[in-house]
This record gives structure tokens, sequence and C-alpha cells, in this order.
């Protein structure tokens, strides 16, 4: 059987700051998906910290505008719901009025993997706020690339011949296809900056889909900044692919993310529980693991991936390491380069009173270097 899994996701309201959806949201959405009568084969709805993510399983292949709008429709109905809370962000990863057949482009970040479903197909949907669609360079490189992190590379056939990745550089929009292992370097050369490169998807050399993750930067999108594109994606897993807790090990190390408070910060990302809240502790960024078996179409589960004890560790050193990179304040690289901060009008408004005050060097008294100056050597 041909399924599609379809990941939708938008952040359209939070309580009392970039937090979390509300109750009355979240059943908007609910509703709206619930009444979308045999559209589709199954759904889960749920958030990661203040945006709100549709996992919906159906036969109409990826891309498809009646599931588009369908997710568009439940975010539009969370909206008004957070309009009338007063909800902080109401509406924010909307950017149109109206709805043109595909939510991409549009605000709301995708993730869709269409295959033929195994007898025992798994799947893992991991989706992270207060960062930027880059954060899964990281653990990808590790899951596909780093025998260190992941022995599945060398005794798993499948994954020991090497996967195709599709990135894509998110300025130009264009996508570069990288195949295991002759592109390595090039690969590495690419993700090194996940501001403008992003893995897009991961597939076998034969074709065969193993992940897809949002790429949508919503700044590029809307020309100013409106929120953070907070990414989701989708990991197949077992069998021919990264086995679920090879998948779930590489965010084990709270690597160093674009994002956080104001969008303008290096934080490290933290695994969390399905359904938690961004922290106020300057938002350090997060991440969730919605784990899955599904049958017919049929979901199972999920299974909450970072609620084991062990996950108690990882967050204290992510709480460790945010901490670290906080008390140099905002000292770059605690702090983003200028054009990837989210608040660059206020950076610019400081700048330009400091040009204001700039006198050239040799306006100014006692530092003028004399005409028969001569270096000592
Ligand atoms: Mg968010």
């Amino acid at each position: 059987m041909r399924i599609t899994v379809s990941a939708i996701k938008a952040d359209v309201g939070g309580v009392g700051g970039h937090t979390l959806p509300s109750d009355g949201l979240l059943g908007a959405v609910r509703d709206t998906v619930e009444e979308s009568g045999d559209l589709l084969l199954d759904y889960y709805i749920g958030y990661c910290g203040d945006d709100v993510h549709i996992i919906m399983s159906h036969t109409r292949g990826m891309d498809d505008s009646r599931i588009h709008s369908l997710a568009w429709d439940a975010f539009m109905a969370g909206t008004r719901v957070a309009k009338s809370e007063g909800l902080y962000g109401a509406g924010q990863d909307l950017l149109s009025d109206s709805f043109s057949g595909n939510v991409k482009g549009m605000g709301p970040g995708a993730a869709e993997l269409e295959f033929e479903e195994r007898p025992n197909e798994a799947f893992v949907v991991f989706a992270a706020d207060k960062t930027e669609p880059g954060a899964f360079n990281y653990p990808l490189y590790r899951l596909f690339v780093d025998s260190l992190s992941n022995t599945g590379l060398i005794v798993n056939k499948s994954l020991a011949g090497g996967v195709r990745f599709r990135v894509m550089d998110v300025e130009e929009g264009s996508v570069a296809e990288l195949d295991l292992w002759e592109d390595k370097p090039t690969l590495e050369a690419a993700l090194m900056y996940p501001g403008r490169y992003v893995v897009e998807s991961v597939q076998t050399k034969g074709g065969e889909p193993i992940v897809a993750a949002s790429t949508d930067r919503l700044h590029n999108i809307a020309g100013t900044y409106v929120g953070k594109d907070d990414p989701i994606c989708i990991v197949r897993t077992q069998k021919m692919f990264p086995a679920t807790e090879e998948a779930g090990s590489v965010f084990n190390n709270p690597h160093l993310v674009a994002g956080n408070t104001r969008g303008s910060h290096n934080m490290p990302l933290m695994p969390v529980r399905l359904n938690s809240a961004a922290s106020i502790n300057f938002c350090i960024p997060i991440v969730e693991a919605a784990v899955f078996s599904m049958k017919g179409g049929r979901f199972t589960g999920p299974f909450d991936g970072f609620s084991t004890p062990d996950w108690d560790a990882v967050r204290s050193v992510a709480a460790e390491r945010a901490r670290a990179v906080r008390s140099q304040g905002f000292i770059h690289p605690a702090t983003l380069v200028p054009s990837e901060l989210e608040y660059a009008e206020g950076y610019r408004a400081r700048m330009d009173v400091l040009r204001q005050k700039m006198v050239p060097l040799e306006k100014v008294g006692g530092t003028e270097l004399k005409d028969d100056y001569e270096d000592p050597d």
C-alpha cells in the first residue's frame, strides 16, 4: 500500500509569549482535522513549544492541495481562537490571507514522505522549536555519515553503501544531490553553515525515501522577521534504514543551534518530552521525538522518544551548556552575526548611532602617523 505521511506545523499563537498553544487553540485545530471525513487514514496532533504539528497519513501523495488546505484551514481556525484569547503572535506563521494550494512558501513548515508501506512500518517525527531548519544538519550527519555515532553505518549493508543527501541552499532556493561516500567532503562543507545549507531529504541510492525535513525560512519568505522557522522532519527507521535508537541517539550531544530568545542567539538543542512548552530560561532550543508504528496507514503511538530517564542526563548537559553560553551575554558567538539577527532593525539603529559618532583616525589628535614614521624593522 502506497502511503504518504505529511507533517505540517505552524506557530499561530502562544500563552503569555512564545511558550505553548492554548487548549482552545489546539481544540480548534483538532476539530477542523476531525471534520475532514475520509480524507485521512489517520492523524496525530501535538505541539513543540509554540508550534502545533499535524501528522497525517493518506494516499494522495506529496504536495496535495486538499491535504495542505486541511492543515491551512486548521491553523486558520487555531488563529481565530488565538486572537479571541489574546495569545501572543496570533497567526504569526500564516503569511497570506488566502490559500494557494500548498502551504510551502506561506509560512507553515511541511515535511512529507511517500512510500510503499513495509509490513512493520516505523518512523520518528522530530519537531523542534526556537531554532531553524539547519538545526538538523548535525544530527543527520551523525546518523548517516559518522560511524562513531552510528555503528549501523558499518554493519547495515544498506547504510554502509552510503545514502543520497539533498541539500538546499535556502538563500538561493536551489538543491544539490550529494552521494555518499564520494561526495563526503562536499557534504561536510555544505553542512558546516546550517544558516544557509540545510538537509532537505535523505534517500537510499536506490531512491527509497528515508528522511524529509521542512526547509522554509520564514524571514526569507516574508522579507522581515515574523518568528522562528522552527523545523520538523520525518525519519523512517529499522531494517534497511537506521534503527530507531540510532536515530534518537544522534540528539544526545546538545549542539549549538541558532535561534532562541529574539531568534538572535546560539544555544544548545535540548531533547524534551512530547508536548513540552518552550523554556522561559532564555528559550533554550528544544526538540521532541514522536515514535510511530504504522499499518495500513493507521498509527500506533506515538511513543515519547525522549521520555526515558537517560534523557534527563542529556537535558542537564543542555541546561549546563546553555548557562555557559549565556555567561558571555551578548558577545558573539553567543549572539548571531548581524545578517542572521532576527531583530536586525534594532541592531541597525544602534549601529547608525555608532557610525554617527565615528571620526576618521586622521582627525583624532595623537593617533596620527607622522610622515617620517619608519617601521622599527
Ligand atoms: Mg516556535
